[in-house]
């Protein structure tokens, strides 16, 4: 996920052995399939999770090039700390609405009041994880990069 502001610090180390934690499938979705990403698990199998940019793409007509590679990066740091952290989705929460695991939700509420809070989000690259979100997201980090 890009930022307005880039970090000098380094969250996640890359292996020096070149191997990767992690991986995010970036696919595009079969007909029948509107999400714009998905994370599934099934007993104890996970799923690589994957980000859809024809669904994004379409959801977004007319945005330019570069909005729509940041919403298919936003799209990839959800399916991702889902997949990383075990965070599920979670209830929109009027104190943060730009949590960015409580999409979904948000998605909801806007259909439910004909608002588009997450359309102006996802466009202005706008969400964010909250402090708990993030320190979950570091702990795993640290579990498999700590000294
Ligand atoms: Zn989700």
């Amino acid at each position: 996920m890009s930022s307005k502001k880039r970090s000098s610090r380094n969250l996640c180390a890359t292996r020096p052995s070149g191997g990767s934690d992690y991986s995010l499938n970036v696919v595009n979705a079969s007909a029948s399939n509107t999400n714009f990403g998905q994370y599934s698990t099934f007993l104890f199998f996970k799923a690589t999770p994957a980000v859809y940019p024809n669904n994004i793409n379409g959801a977004f007509a007319g945005q330019s090039p570069a909005t729509i590679s940041n919403i298919i990066g936003t799209v990839g740091a959800h399916e991702l700390v889902h997949r990383i952290t075990g965070i599920g989705d979670i209830p929109l929460n009027s104190s943060n609405p730009r949590d960015l695991m409580s999409v979904d939700s948000l998605i909801s509420n806007d259909a439910k009041n004909h608002t588009d809070s997450a359309r102006n989000f996802f466009v202005q690259n706008q969400f964010q994880l909250s402090a708990n979100e993030l320190s979950k997201l570091l702990n795993e980090c640290e579990k498999k990069h700590g000294k």
